[in-house]
């Protein structure tokens, strides 16, 4: 089956999807950014849930690159995919682990049944990734996954974001 890769410049957390990636940190109790944004909007089930998986599969956090469902909470979606990203450094190549994230949450949506899924640009905030080359391995990584999710949905948060991926996406 082909995947439909799609772009919107908007608000991650008011899409009707079946699974909304959150940019977590390793901790998965909240952050800022769109962590931020989901906790607020989705409600204390998805942190009750993160907590859970703390306390049982991930004592010591989840680390970079995985990811892990919970509960979307309030969310118009029925799971939250929480992946860690690596926070950008010029000191080392951690490209790889970025792709992980984006080819961990879309294994973790086949799991679930996921068809649509919609993701944030995963590390390019407060992880410092610059943002076309944050983009450019989100849509080659993307497009080379094998999955059942019918439609990938890009959600950027600002027209800058949205060019960056629409000069990838072509
Ligand atoms: P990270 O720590 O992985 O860099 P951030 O949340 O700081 O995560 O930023 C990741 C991307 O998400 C950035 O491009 C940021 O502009 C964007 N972003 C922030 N809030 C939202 C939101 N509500 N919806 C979609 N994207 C968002």
């Amino acid at each position: 089956m082909t995947t439909t890769l799609t772009l919107v410049q908007g608000d991650i957390t008011r899409q009707h999807v079946d699974a909304i990636v959150n940019a977590a940190n390793s901790s998965l109790l909240g952050g800022g950014g769109v962590d931020g944004a989901i906790h607020r909007r989705g409600g204390p089930a998805i942190l009750e849930e993160c907590r859970r998986l703390r306390a049982s599969l991930h004592s010591d956090g989840l680390p970079t690159g995985r990811a892990v469902a919970t509960t979307a909470g309030a969310l118009n979606a029925r799971w939250v995919i929480h992946t860690v990203g690596p926070v950008f450094t010029s000191e080392e190549d951690r490209s790889e682990l970025l792709a992980s994230c984006y080819r961990e949450s879309l294994r973790v949506a086949d799991e679930l049944g996921a068809c649509t899924v919609a993701f944030p640009a995963v590390s390019t905030g407060g992880y410092g990734w610059p943002l076309d080359d944050g983009a450019r391995i989100a849509v080659e990584t993307v497009r080379r996954t094998r999955t059942s999710v019918e439609e990938v949905r890009f959600v950027l948060f600002d027209a800058r974001a949205y060019e960056a991926f629409a000069a990838q996406a072509g």
